[in-house]
């Protein structure tokens, strides 16, 4: 595990729950009134992220569905890591044409990932040919079409790049998390035995350590999180708190360096919560994240904070 974060692999920011779609499997509550944060709060976020980054995902909701936020943060990005950090953009596609695109490449984003080729997507894959055909006009390479968990594929800057894919039943990360519009529309995994943390998107790796996966840790409009779908209660606030503090201050603690292993079962064993404990709570609850908050809400509240 690294004790210094002024040099982080990967950040996935959720910088907008603002978006043109409604999914039912959404995981965090995103739709037409998705909850939104002001320019000023995305600039101060960027100014908060450690000053050495390999990639950066920028996410949503629909990041085109607030473009002047975007080409902002595109903006101050591009002043901020002007070499070495290959920026990101996952959208559903639907909003994209070709002038955007030549304004998104402008601003510097070089790899395009089209994350709604499923059932659950309004257009749900209808506009990929059209997708194809705009990305080859503009000489966007489409042969890695699965999103880059290799680091060795995002490491290449200057090349331009993009992919699809989608929420299927064998979908990369896992199933459809215990959060937001899934847990509401009951469309969420209930699998006791698997264990989201140990993948890409899970926490594991979040302080760094290991080489299967990327370092990487998501920030859900500003609550800074080891995995994307967010613990009970944030590591900081980017808005107001320098990141890689806040990661240099939790790795100190028992309770997140169980989490960086991608072993929630023992989390608790610091504060007295046995591994036989969780994995019985978690055959109840039905879903490893779903222990998780309960732990965090349960057992070590007033812990935690002095953990921070
Ligand atoms: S899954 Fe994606 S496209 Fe669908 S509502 Fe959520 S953010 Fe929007
Ligand atoms: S178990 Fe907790 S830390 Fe791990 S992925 Fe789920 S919510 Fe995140």
């Amino acid at each position: 595990m690294k004790t210094n974060f002024e040099h982080i692999e990967s950040v996935y920011w959720v910088f907008t729950q603002l978006c043109n779609d409604q999914c039912a499997h959404c995981y965090n509550l995103s739709g037409p009134k998705g909850a939104r944060i002001t320019e000023e709060e995305c600039l101060q976020i960027v100014d908060n992220l450690p000053p050495k980054i390999d990639r950066i995902i920028l996410s949503g909701g629909e990041p085109l569905a607030e473009r002047q936020k975007l080409y902002a943060i595109l903006d101050k990005l591009q002043a901020r890591y002007p070499t070495h950090t290959q920026i990101m953009l996952q959208t559903n596609g639907d909003l994209l044409t070709g002038e955007i695109l030549d304004t998104l490449i402008e601003k510097g984003v070089t790899r395009f990932d089209i994350a709604s080729i499923d059932r659950f997507h309004k257009k749900a894959g209808a506009r990929l040919m059209e997708l194809a055909d705009l990305f080859e006009s503009r000489g966007v390479n489409g042969d890695d079409k699965d999103p880059l968990v290799e680091k060795e594929s995002y490491l290449h800057e200057n090349s331009l790049s993009w992919g699809y894919w989608g929420a299927t039943d064998d979908m990369w990360l896992g199933g459809n998390w215990a959060r937001g519009r899934a847990m509401e529309k009951n469309l969420w995994k209930k699998d006791p035995e698997h264990n989201f943390c140990t993948i890409l998107s899970g926490a594991r790796n979040f302080l760094g350590g290991y080489e299967d996966i990327p370092q990487e840790i998501s920030i859900q409009l500003w609550q800074i999180n080891p995995c994307c779908p967010g613990t009970k209660e944030a590591m900081g606030d980017a808005r107001t708190e320098k990141v890689a503090d806040v990661l240099a201050k939790v790795a100190k603690s028992p309770i997140w360096q169980k989490l960086n292993e991608g072993n929630p079962w023992q989390m608790g064993e610091s504060v007295g919560i046995t591994e036989e404990f969780a994995r019985g709570r978690t055959q109840k609850l039905q879903n490893v994240c779903l222990w998780c908050d309960e732990f965090f809400e349960k057992h070590c509240k007033g812990k935690l904070v002095a953990a921070k």
